[in-house]
């Protein structure tokens, strides 16, 4: 399957870690729309957060955790978590994925 986020996943496509945990990574998105943007993946492939929601609901809790514990990190711990679904939606990338925004960058 031609997934950029499996790719990133199984470290084919360089990217900037900022975290790891049993079932998802964190990466730095590449076009941020806030000073903190960061992806949070699970590890398995989920066209998006409903199927992965059904499919895996434990992976989903592991992805929250980890979004909150770096949003804690790198901002002063207001954050939003976006998951676009579908592409009406403005969803681009169907591995699924969240969105910790934040605009109170701490470091
Ligand atoms: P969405 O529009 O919700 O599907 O989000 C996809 C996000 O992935 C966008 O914010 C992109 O900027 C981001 N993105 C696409 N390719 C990469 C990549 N190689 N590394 C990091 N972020 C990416
Ligand atoms: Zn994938």
């Amino acid at each position: 399957m031609d997934c950029i986020f499996c790719k990133i996943v199984g470290g084919e496509i360089p990217t900037t870690l900022v975290g790891e945990s049993v079932h998802s990574i964190a990466f730095k998105d590449i076009a941020p729309k806030q000073p903190i943007h960061i992806l949070v993946v699970p590890r398995e492939h989920h066209g998006n957060v409903a199927e992965l929601a059904f499919a895996n609901p434990e992976a989903l809790v592991d992805l929250v955790q980890l979004g909150s514990k770096l949003a804690a990190e790198y901002s002063t711990g207001a954050f939003r978590l976006t998951f676009n679904t579908g592409a009406a939606a403005g969803q681009t990338v169907f591995h699924a994925h969240g969105h910790i925004t934040s605009n109170t960058p701490k470091k």
